[in-house]
């Protein structure tokens, strides 16, 4: 994949974006940028213990803020930078709103599974499979500096303590 400056600049954005979550109380480490013609529209990090909201993933707490901004629901043109791939809530979330291109981080591959709620569908899929042919997801940008945020994919990790149990 060849990775433009910008893409490059708003991933770091999205980075800072999930340190700043991971240092504040009942955050995760997920970080989610939306640009539009070279300006942030709407950005954020994972706010779910936060919140006490199951849906206040970084990506969707960065839509509704965009969408807040922009007095609209759709985002064409849009482009979703995220540290994670997408979980499926999220995926489903940009096609509606109609964002462009996804580009994440580090892939299902790359952390441990209890990141993603589906054992065994990738949202790759839902990409592939949406009513939509102008919306494309790229992974695997700075993958090395996202990954390190998470928990990798070998861990032994208590089940109680597994997000997806
Ligand atoms: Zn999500």
């Amino acid at each position: 994949m060849a990775w433009t400056e910008d893409d490059a600049k708003w991933m770091r954005r999205a980075l800072e974006l999930a340190r700043e979550g991971d240092v504040a109380p009942g955050k995760n480490p997920i970080g989610c940028v939306i640009v539009r013609g070279g300006e942030v529209i709407g950005e954020g990090c994972n706010e779910v213990d936060q919140r006490h909201d199951a849906t206040a993933h970084a990506e969707i707490v960065s839509m509704r803020r965009a969408g807040q901004r922009l007095q609209c629901d759709e985002m064409r043109g849009a482009v979703l930078y995220s540290t994670l791939q997408p979980c499926g809530m999220c995926t489903m979330a940009s096609i509606w709103a109609k964002i462009g291109r996804i580009v994440y981080g580090a892939g299902r591959d790359d952390v441990h599974p209890m990141y993603f709620e589906d054992r065994h569908l990738d949202t790759v899929d839902f990409i592939r499979d949406a009513f939509r042919d102008d919306l494309s997801l790229e992974g695997g940008l700075m993958a090395g500096e996202c990954a390190a945020l998470y928990v990798p994919p070998d861990a032994d990790v208590p089940k109680e303590e597994q997000f997806n149990r």
